[in-house]
Formats: structure tokens, C-alpha cells, sequence
């Protein structure tokens, strides 16, 4: 990203002691830490909305982002039961279906262990943490473009909605962004290593190729017949399937098996007539409305490079996570010693920032 001299010299100077740059769970549950805590901080966040992968569909609350958490996910569980935000078991009683070129055969419900999701969807743990975040602390449509070393610390160069620049002296600099995006999107003065931008390219961001469909139905009528919406399908365009009703909703979700170059090629509606299609032959639902959410399309998400996506869960937390001293921090779930990836991940890596922070002080 290029920041011309002209702009660049124009551009107005402020202080802060910490700017947390991505307003994810991990940055957002950082900056709330330390707003707590009494710290000078500042949070920007490049979208227009704030919860980065977290997304809840604003009409209908089904997660178009995570759905899912497990038992093991202490941090997420803790978290939710801290601040009071209801979750409940994943719906898995009756059947579920295997859906194959030849047709239609009953398998068990689900395919994995007990997992819950969270009532209205994660947005509303987003939500409360911004509750406890005052309102100058944030800045949306503000994007980080170039960081440089100065004599007295670090200069942040953030560009806004406007497209004006402005420049931000800070003594800690948090990077709540995945590291495949920092290496693709800012400029480093002086340069880093080629081997750190290597190495951060080469960090897949946890699902930023793939598109979830939620599909909203007049009842969850699946549910009378036996099924529990739980479907493995080798015919899609839905590879898999799950319920996503809850006690106001009627409604199930899927990930689409094309990767983001097939889902390109196809366009928008033919791939929502062919998920109609699909569900209707597999439920006999009367479908309301289908939400498609494309990650790969979104580029405070996405990379070129993410539009394959991995075959496996990748093993996180490898890469270098700090620079300059400590006064760089790396903190998305990309970071994290364990359950990277996840949600889980997000608070671990913004706990393991936090530590750092506090201690160099
Ligand atoms: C479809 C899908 C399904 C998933 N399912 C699950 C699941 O069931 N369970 C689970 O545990 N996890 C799941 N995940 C993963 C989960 O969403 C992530 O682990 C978690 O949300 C990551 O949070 P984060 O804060 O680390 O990163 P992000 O949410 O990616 O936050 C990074 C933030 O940085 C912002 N940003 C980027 N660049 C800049 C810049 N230059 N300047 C300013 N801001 C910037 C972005 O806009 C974003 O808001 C899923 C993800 C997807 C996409």
C-alpha cells in the first residue's frame, strides 16, 4: 500500500500509548481488557462494522460467521458465562441424512461431539463487550496501511472512510488482523525480513475461503419427521448441513462445497436456486429467504492466496508473534499457542497480548 510523501506529510500526528488495530473478538476483548485496566488505548477496525469473522445475520441471528463452540473452549466458556450470554446444546436428536449422486440414506444425527452455539448468535457477545468500551475508543472504516520505527517508538499510518490519512505515534501496537493479511496489506519501515512476510503469507486465515448459506423455512418441519437437519452431502452444492433453529427462528445452515473460484464462475443466484433445490429435495421445507455469505469476497478477510483453502487444520502459533522489542504484537486466532483457528484461539491470542503488554509497562 502506497502512502504518497505529499499525503503522508500532511498527515495529522496524534498519541497514544496502545492502538489495537482489528476489531475482531481478539482486538475487541483486548481493548475492553485494557480499557478496564485504565489504559490510554485506541482501537481501529478497517470495516464498517465491527466483530471481524463473527457476523449474525441482523434479521434472522443465525451466524453467517462461527456457529459453534465445544467443551474444550474453557476461555469462550468462561466468557460467555462471565458476562451472562445464553447458549445451548446444537440440535442433534433423530436422523441425519447422507446425500450421494444415487440418494438419500439415514446415517446418525451428527457426525461430531456436543457443541453449542450461542442464543442470537455470537454478535451479541460482540455486543456486550463493546458495552464496556467507550464510544471515542473505536474508530470504524479506519485501516492500518504502513508502520514505521521511529526515534521515540512506533508512527501507525491509518487511512479513513475519507481516504485521509492520518499518523498515530504509540508506544504498543497490537495487530488483531491475521498474519496473511498483514504481510499482503502493510508496509513496514524500515522493511521487515523477507522471511517474516514469508512466513505470515504462508498462515492460512482459519476459513477465509469458504461461504455459508443459512437458509430461513416456515418451520423446522425436519425436526417432526425424525431428522435432525444434520446432513453430509457428496452432491451439494450444501457439503454439509446443520439445524440453526431456535425458539424464535426456523432455520438451517450449510457450508457450500465450490471453492470461492467455482462460486465466482457460477454467480450469486444460481448457486442460491441450486441450494433451493437442494434443501427442498432433501426436507420438503417451505423455504423464506437464504442468506449466502462469501468470506473468500471480503477483503478485510481474504487473501488471493485463501481462496484454496486448506484440506486440513492448519497448526497455528508457529510464526513470529512480536517484533521490534515486544512493542509489535501479532493477536488473531492465527496466533494463538493453542486452539488457533477458533474462537477459543482469538482470546487466548489477546490473553497471551495482554500478558506482554502489561509486562513491558
Ligand atoms: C464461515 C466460518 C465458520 C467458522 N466456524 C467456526 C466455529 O464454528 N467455531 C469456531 O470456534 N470458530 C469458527 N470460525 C473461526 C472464527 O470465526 C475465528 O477464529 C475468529 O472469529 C477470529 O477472530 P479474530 O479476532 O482473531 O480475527 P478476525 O475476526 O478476522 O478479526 C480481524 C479484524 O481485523 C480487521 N482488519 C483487517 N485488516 C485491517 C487493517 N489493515 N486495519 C484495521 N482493521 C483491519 C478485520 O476487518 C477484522 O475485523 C469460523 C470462521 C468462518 C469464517
Amino acid at each position: 500500500m502506497d502512502v504518497s510523501n505529499s499525503e503522508s506529510e500532511n498527515a495529522l500526528v496524534r498519541q497514544t500509548d496502545t492502538l489495537v488495530v482489528g476489531a475482531g473478538l481478539a482486538g475487541l476483548f483486548l481493548t475492553r481488557e485494557l480499557c478496564l485496566q485504565g489504559q490510554q488505548i485506541e482501537l481501529v477496525e478497517s470495516r464498517n462494522r465491527i466483530g471481524g469473522r463473527i457476523l449474525s445475520d441482523p434479521v434472522g441471528k443465525v451466524d453467517l460467521g462461527p456457529a459453534w463452540l465445544w467443551p474444550p473452549h474453557q476461555h469462550v466458556l468462561g466468557l460467555l458465562n462471565q458476562l451472562n450470554i445464553p447458549y445451548f446444546e446444537q440440535y442433534a436428536s433423530g436422523h441425519g441424512l447422507f446425500e450421494t449422486q444415487q440418494g438419500i440414506q439415514r446415517i446418525p444425527a451428527s457426525h461430531s461431539d456436543v457443541s453449542y452455539r450461542v442464543k442470537q448468535g455470537w454478535q451479541s457477545l460482540i455486543n456486550r463487550l463493546l458495552d464496556d468500551i467507550p464510544s471515542q475508543t473505536l474508530r470504524n472504516a479506519t485501516q492500518l496501511i504502513a508502520v514505521d520505527k521511529t526515534q521515540e517508538g512506533i508512527c501507525a499510518t491509518v487511512k479513513q472512510g475519507d481516504n485521509s490519512i492520518e499518523k498515530i505515534a504509540v508506544k504498543q501496537l497490537v495487530l488483531a488482523m491475521p498474519p496473511r493479511l498483514i504481510a499482503d496489506t502493510v508496509d513496514f519501515i524500515p522493511a521487515l525480513d523477507d522471511s517474516v512476510i514469508k512466513t505470515w503469507s504462508g498462515v492460512p486465515t482459519w476459513m477465509a475461503g469458504h461461504a455459508k448459506a443459512v437458509i430461513y423455512t416456515e418451520h423446522s418441519s425436519w425436526r417432526d419427521k425424525g431428522h435432525s437437519g444434520f446432513v453430509y452431502s457428496q452432491k451439494g452444492p450444501l457439503v454439509e448441513i446443520h439445524d440453526a433453529s431456535d425458539s424464535s427462528t426456523h432455520a438451517l445452515f450449510g457450508f457450500i462445497g465450490f471453492d470461492a473460484n467455482q462460486r465466482s464462475a457460477m454467480g450469486k443466484q444460481v448457486l442460491e436456486d441450486a441450494i433451493k433445490h437442494q434443501i427442498q429435495g432433501l426436507f420438503e421445507v417451505e423455504i423464506k429467504g437464504i442468506v449466502i455469505q462469501d468470506w473468500s469476497c471480503e477483503p478485510e478477510t481474504a487473501t488471493n492466496l485463501d481462496r484454496i483453502s486448506p484440506s486440513h487444520h492448519p497448526r497455528y502459533g508457529l510464526h513470529p508473534t512480536s517484533l521490534w522489542n515486544d512493542r509489535i504484537l501479532l493477536a488473531s486466532t492465527e496466533s494463538a499457542q493453542q486452539h488457533g483457528g477458533y474462537i477459543e484461539g482469538a482470546l487466548i491470542a489477546a490473553k497471551q497480548a495482554l500478558t506482554t503488554i502489561n509486562s513491558n509497562k
